[in-house]
């Protein structure tokens, strides 16, 4: 425990104050809290307490930022080639490459912040909530906005969101290992412990950051922020994501390498011309230097950063926030999408509208959560009967949410099917408002997906109490030996008729509840699961309406033509779940398949299966883990959706977990590697699609580089092995692989989806960048640069033999190329040469305008003509320039088309 010494000093008294030893109400006194606080009340406390956050760590200050950008092979290389040349008295050329050492720090160090904000946008995205209970009802707000005296609920998988005195527990569980070490989780109660207990003892409070594993609880704030136990002995906030993927780690590895090749080879190649070629030390020297930097891909680290971080904004835009980077590459090559139903596929605004009774078939009317509308019976007219105020009364009392009903809008609170329950109630005739206090809750057994029921005790004022239950009807009827009718009797259970009742309703979709009571002693106060075990009255059954999202369905036919399977995962009832399956347009819902009979086969049988079948009913989040795996062992890269404790296991073994920002838990965000914000399964179709984009991206700005340094190297080596001039010179190489290669690479982080990325199977998972395809294309292009390069030379050399006109051109022509090359690169598989490619993109096109003027300045201006050794070049000569841009691009279209064929002619 910390010594009081190492506390921080200021408002102290409060923080040393041992919460754990006073009753909750004393607590409460010495909070000046009795009640749930007002919210001006709220708010004078947040100023006065400041937020209860902790300090971030500090991805990284500017300076270190910077310092990054200088530990750099290549700025090594050419610091040391700046000083060579400056003690050889080469001012200009000294001058120069320290002025390239300048831009690329710039350039990188803006890129790498515009990175960073990208990143730490999405970490405010992603702040913790807490569930809170104020003044004027209870309200999901962001866990920095509490304050001490504020009361807060408790569910499996929250985050304590600050240090809390319980004064509720109910089977509460919680995982203390982040602060104590302890991993076997801690059961909670209410009850005051020692002045002394260690943390781990005091059970009647809940500590900021630790994980709900079961149950549910109520607590007062008593610290927040820095005072509370976690933020005394962290002080930080661990900080979740960096911009790193497996490709750019395979790009990285590649660069290192090739770095270390590109300096041995110019030793080499430096020392052997002075032995044998007789060549000038300066010639030499700036010659290898030349030969370094034309090498080594010097931009395409800072171009790959920044299209993940454009991606990674693109993708949070559309409402899935990244949490883990490499993600973003794995998402572009998902195979099978498994969603939850509830409030993904569906729009979770539900409402029933149905209720049947023993003997009587009832209709509801009215839209949403609006409580115009009646419950009537067959002739239209209101139902009205002793049995259906029971069955409204267990809607009522069973139950969690809120409906509030304020100027014509409605806002719930909690579920949104129990919300659609006290409708119900309302509706029928009942007294929702005046229900709890009449019938105030006693204890209660919450729902939970693995019992799939719910039970409360309630007593009324002259000491009646009653249990009521709600829950999938299966469940509900192994408790039930009766039904009650009409009249009010209990008579035997007509199993039959209910399941007849059950097919019918879930045939059209409805999600099907039984709703029961069983009486109750009197006095008594605690309700276990045993005492659930039979002697419960069944009061009828109601069909709620959730209907399929309009843009789930669009989605699903998107990932259909995308090569996607799209599964349904859901706790509700086989049939009602087929019917909502084929309503979405999934492939087969003809099959669906229980978490009953999921249990009884094994895992061969089951990987056998899961291919084929898209629906599974009645399944527990473990069945989850088990379809993951199957999947997987199927080849299929998965993704899986979740929002419980239960599904964290899943999440975090799926290729790519998905956790729901909105009704999802804390657990099961911090398993997953994507968050949905909008809990929307067309963002999951975005995300992916959104995916492949950044993905062909970082291929295209690959295959737009490397032939660049590729030409440029291979002409300079053939130069120097064939004893030739150099084509172009050390600095006009460090121009064009600084300037005007950057500002077109550039471009494709920019470059939109193609409009058939979402037509095409998804590529196969772990292919590497570098090989097949992508190999050709660089060896290829690059032969084409040094042959037009050299033809660029020798053309000139002709026609006016000067060494200079002539390094011109040859740096003329390669830009040249260049530009046509990268509207050829911008549609790596299909033709480049149509309306949309000519036109581009808005930047596209201003980076190739900025391009000419950049190199008219370098062919004309005299300043550039003296720093670079650059000469004025006549009109054919820059018509030569763009024909051999022209000719590339034609060679690759042909090329292209021809690849095409052969593919055609030869799948595999
Ligand atoms: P889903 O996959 O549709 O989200 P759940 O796991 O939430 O399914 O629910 C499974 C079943 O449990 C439902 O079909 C319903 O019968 C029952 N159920 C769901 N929510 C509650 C609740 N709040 N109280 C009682 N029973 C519930
Ligand atoms: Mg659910």
């Amino acid at each position: 425990m910390a010594e009081p010494e190492e506390r921080k000093n200021g408002e102290s008294d409060r923080q040393d104050i041992t919460w754990h030893r006073l009753e909750p109400m004393a607590v409460r006194e010495r909070l000046e809290a009795a009640g749930p606080l007002p919210a001006e009340e709220a708010e004078r406390r947040l100023a006065r307490h400041g937020r209860n956050a902790l300090a971030e760590a500090h991805a990284r200050t500017p300076w270190a930022r910077l310092g990054r950008q200088l530990r750099n092979f290549l700025i090594y290389v050419l610091a040391t080639a700046a000083v060579i040349t400056a003690s050889l008295g080469h001012w200009m050329d000294a001058g120069v490459i320290t002025a390239v050492v300048v831009v690329q720090t710039v350039v990188g160090f803006i890129q790498e912040g515009k990175a960073e904000e990208a990143l730490s946008a999405i970490r405010h995205m992603l702040a913790p909530k807490a569930r809170v209970v104020r003044a004027d009802g209870q309200h999901q707000i962001d866990a920095a906005n509490l304050v001490p005296g504020d009361t807060v609920l408790l569910e499996p998988g929250d985050r304590v969101p600050a240090d809390l005195r319980l004064e509720k527990s109910h089977n509460l569980k919680i995982d203390e290992s982040i602060l104590t070490g302890e991993s076997e989780t801690v059961e909670k109660s209410i009850e005051t412990v020692a002045e002394d207990a260690a943390l781990g003892d005091q059970d009647g409070m809940a500590f900021s950051g630790t994980m709900v594993a079961t149950g549910t609880g109520r607590g007062i704030v008593v610290r927040t922020g820095a005072d509370t136990e976690i933020g005394r002995i962290s002080g930080l906030l661990a900080q979740t994501t960096t911009l790193k993927t497996p490709l750019l780690e395979q790009m990285d590895r590649f660069t290192r390498g090739l770095s270390i090749v590109v300096i041995l080879t110019g030793v080499a190649i430096f020392f052997g011309g002075l032995a044998f070629s007789g060549l000038p030390f300066r010639e030499l020297f700036m010659a290898v230097v030349g030969l370094t930097v034309s090498a080594i891909p010097e931009g395409l680290p800072a171009i790959l950063t920044i299209t993940l971080a454009i991606g990674v904004r693109q993708m949070a835009r559309r409402k899935a926030v990244v949490r883990r980077m490499p993600v973003i590459e794995t998402l572009g090559a998902v195979s099978v999408i498994c969603s939850d139903k509830t409030g993904t596929l569906t729009r979770n605004e539900m409402m029933v509208t149905r209720a049947v009774l023993s003997g009587a078939r009832l209709a509801v009317t009215g839209e949403g959560y609006d409580v115009d509308g009646a419950v009537n019976g067959d002739n239209g007219q209101p139902a009205e009967s002793v049995l259906l105020d029971e069955l409204a009364r267990a809607a009522a009392l069973c139950n969690d949410a809120q409906v509030h009903h304020e100027s014509g809008r409605v806002r719930i609170n909690g579920d949104p099917m129990e919300a659609a329950l006290s409708v119900f109630a309302r509706k029928a005739g009942f007294d929702v408002d005046g229900s709890a206090a009449a019938w105030p809750r006693k204890d209660e057994i919450p729902f939970d997906t693995q019992s799939r029921f719910m039970a409360t005790l309630n007593h009324d004022h002259h000491g009646h109490s009653a249990i009521y239950l709600k829950g999938a009807p299966e469940r509900i009827f192994a408790m039930c030996a009766g039904e009650v009718t009409g009249a009010g009797e209990v008579v035997a259970l007509n199993r039959a008729f209910w399941d007849q009742v059950i097919t019918e309703m879930a045939s059209e979709g409805l999600r099907v509840l039984a709703l029961a009571r069983k009486p109750a002693a009197r006095g008594v106060t605690e309700l276990a699961i045993e005492d659930l075990a039979e002697g419960a009255e069944l009061l009828g059954l109601v069909g709620l309406l959730d209907p399929p999202r309009q843009e789930a369905i669009r989605a699903i036919a998107d990932c259909h033509d995308a090569g996607i399977r799209v599964k349904m995962i859901t706790g509700d009832h086989g049939i009602t779940a087929g019917a909502i399956a084929s309503k979405l347009g999934l492939k087969n819902t003809a099959r669906v398949l229980t978490g009953k009979e999921l249990d009884r086969l094994d895992d061969d049988q089951l990987r056998e299966l899961v291919g084929e079948v898209d629906v599974f009913a009645r399944t527990s989040p473990e069945h989850k883990l088990r379809l993951v795996k199957a999947l997987q062992a199927q080849h299929g890269v998965v993704a899986m959706t979740g929002d419980g404790v239960n599904d964290a296991p899943a999440l975090k073994r799926a290729d790519v977990g998905i956790a729901m920002g909105g009704k999802g838990s804390e657990a099961a965000r911090e398993a997953s590697s994507v968050v949905l914000l909008d809990d929307n399964f067309a963002s999951i179709a975005a995300a992916v699609r959104e995916g492949r984009t950044v993905y062909t991206n970082l291929k295209k700005a690959i295959a737009f580089m490397l032939p660049i340094n590729g030409g440029e190297s291979i002409s300079l080596i053939t130069a120097l092995l064939l004893g030739l001039t150099l084509p172009i010179s050390a600095l006009q190489i460090l121009w064009v692989n600084m300037v005007s290669s950057v500002v077109l690479a550039m471009t494709l982080a920019f470059e939109p989806a193609e409009p058939d990325v979402m037509k095409h199977p998804p590529r196969v998972r772990n292919e590497s960048l570098l090989r097949g395809f992508v190999i050709w294309r660089v060896a290829f292009v690059s032969l084409l640069f040094l042959a037009g390069i050299f033809a660029a030379w020798y053309w000139a050399m002709h026609h006016d033999d000067s060494e200079s006109t002539a390094r011109t051109l040859a740096v003329n022509t390669l830009v040249a190329m260049e530009m046509f090359y990268l509207f050829a690169v911008r549609f790596l598989d299909s033709a480049s040469i149509t309306l949309r490619g000519v036109l581009g993109t808005p930047v596209v096109l201003l980076a190739v305008a900025a391009v000419v003027l950049l190199q008219l300045l370098f062919t004309y201006l005299p300043w550039f003509n003296t720093t670079f050794g650059s000469a004025a070049l006549s009109p054919g000569m820059l018509a030569f320039a763009v024909g051999a841009g022209i000719v590339l691009l034609v060679i690759l279209e042909i090329e292209t088309a021809l690849r095409k064929r052969l593919l055609r002619a030869d799948p595999g």
